[in-house]
């Protein structure tokens, strides 16, 4: 007998969490989803396709045992490109001195290294910035071979083997997806996952080759760390079903006084297509080896909540941390801290988009207003592509949003989604009968008692996608 826990957040902004050694129990899985998680990010980067099956099956699990939609992103590595190793294991760069890249696999000194990205030699030209090991060590390429490139040590430091090389003021003529990436995204896809996310997308084309392999099985959340990326954003938005703000390699390649500006640029650009957006890196980073965080890290959080956005996300706090409850719970706290903030509401109201001239959007609108004056309890929308609730979102309501789909996909993937309290049910065939079952699950859901008032948005006729073009009133008995 699976024990049935109704849960209810008490907040609008989702959080996401990555797992890692830190996180592979059922047990741990379970206590983080107690603590907070709505969505749990699988990295690429790291483990094995086993670990990463074994942590489907165990959320799966986790979801059944509570009876709650949970997503799963996974985050597929990219071109990250790296250097290769070093007779020592490790070298010292000196400021100043000249270092060589190169083809030439045998290992590294402290002359020079091999670098088995021939594209980057080919892009390279004189004066070309390489960053090395997330920005810490810098060089500037003094001259360009066919087989090398000299550059000068212009901030010195350790180097050791495999450390990653980010080239920030180039567009390199590199695919967004690898072969590894290729063969994660073919095993994600198998297992069902609800979200791709795609790293150093660069251009329009990066998404649509992804989402061409997905080919709607899942939904592509481009994630956003390149400069190219921004000065393509609009074409990358338009494409993305949703976007992360991916602030560690975005902050290797933008100067550190950028990075608060892109993410408010990106979050904007999201909420007004109405896009999920997800805040990430660093967010509680000292936590990871603390059990409580900075202030100004406490600040950052609460900022993204301010800004907007659908979701904040964990990295190695909760996968490799000391302490990933920790961090969930006053993640958790944070974020409903600021959303009963009269001022967060203020700027809420003042940063909502115009609806588009769309009867879903006329629809959305009315129920966040209707809601408003008659103070209701929650907006009810019924959905079968997720579209209707994502539509709702865009408006944030005060009123909580349930929405109810028949498909375990789409429920899973509006875990992101501000605001949206995913629930699977049976498909219903007329308004009558979605505003009786949407009355039911308000109660059993927590989210209403008797006398209070709902507003039920759906479409009609049921089950055809992109209808909503009815708004009921009704009062729970
Ligand atoms: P990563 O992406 O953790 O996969 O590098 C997020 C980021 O760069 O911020
Ligand atoms: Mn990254």
């Amino acid at each position: 007998m699976t024990v049935r826990h109704k849960l209810r957040r008490r907040r609008r902004t989702k959080i996401i969490a990555t797992l890692g050694p830190a996180s592979s129990t059922p047990e741990v899985l379970s206590r983080l989803f107690q603590a907070g998680a709505d969505v749990f990010r699988l990295n690429f980067s790291h483990g094995s396709h086993d670990d990463h099956a074994a942590r489907i099956a165990m959320i799966r699990d986790l979801e059944k045992q509570f009876d709650h939609p949970i997503g799963i992103l996974a985050d597929v590595q990219g071109p990250k490109l790296r250097v290769g190793r070093f007779s020592g294991g490790r070298i010292q760069l000196q400021t100043g001195q000249p270092f060589t890249l190169d083809l030439n696999p045998t290992p590294g000194d402290a002359r020079r290294v091999n670098l088995p990205h021939p594209e980057i030699l080919a892009a390279a030209s004189i004066g070309t910035t390489l960053l090395l090991d997330d920005g810490k060590l810098r060089l500037r390429v003094t001259r360009v071979r066919d087989d090398h490139l000299e550059t000068i040590i212009t901030v010195g430091g350790p180097l050791s083997d495999r450390k990653g090389v980010n080239v920030p003021d180039t567009v390199l003529p590199i695919p967004a997806l690898t072969v590894k990436d290729r063969e994660d995204l073919a095993f994600a896809l198998e297992h069902g996952v609800e979200y791709i996310g795609l790293s150093f997308v660069q251009r329009a084309e990066d998404v649509a080759e992804a989402k061409e392999i997905a080919a709607g099985r899942a939904w592509i959340m481009s994630k956003l760390e390149k400069p190219q990326a921004l000065e393509n954003l609009d074409a990358i938005m338009a494409l993305s079903d949703a976007v992360m703000v991916a602030r560690g390699d975005l902050g290797v390649e933008l100067p550190p006084e950028e990075v608060p500006l892109a993410q408010k640029r990106i979050v904007r650009a999201a909420r007004q297509l109405g896009k999920p957006v997800v805040v990430a890196t660093q967010m509680l980073e000292s936590m990871i080896s603390a059990p409580a965080p900075t202030r100004a890290e406490a600040s950052d959080v609460a900022s993204a909540i301010y800004d907007g956005a659908d979701a904040v996300m964990l990295s190695a706090e909760t996968a490799a941390g000391a302490y990933p409850f920790e961090a969930v719970n006053i993640m958790d706290r944070i974020v409903a801290r600021v959303e009963q903030d009269p001022g967060w509401r203020a700027i809420v109201e003042a940063s909502r988009p115009e609806p588009e001239r769309s009867m879903a959007d006329a629809i959305a609108a009315a129920a966040r207003q209707v809601a408003h004056t008659i103070g209701a309890t929650a907006i009810c929308t019924f959905t079968d592509s997720g579209s209707t609730a994502l539509r709702a979102a865009r408006e944030r309501p005060e009123a909580p949003i349930l929405s109810m789909s028949p498909s375990d996909q789409t429920a899973r993937r509006l875990a992101v989604v501000w605001g949206v309290h995913p629930v699977v049910t049976a498909q219903t065939h007329t308004m009558t009968e979605t505003v009786a079952k949407a009355t039911r699950l308000t109660i059993s859901e927590g989210f209403a008692t008797h006398g209070d008032t709902i507003v039920v948005i759906a479409g009609i006729p049921f089950g055809v996608v992109g209808t909503t073009n009815a708004l009921r009133v009704a009062v729970v008995k």
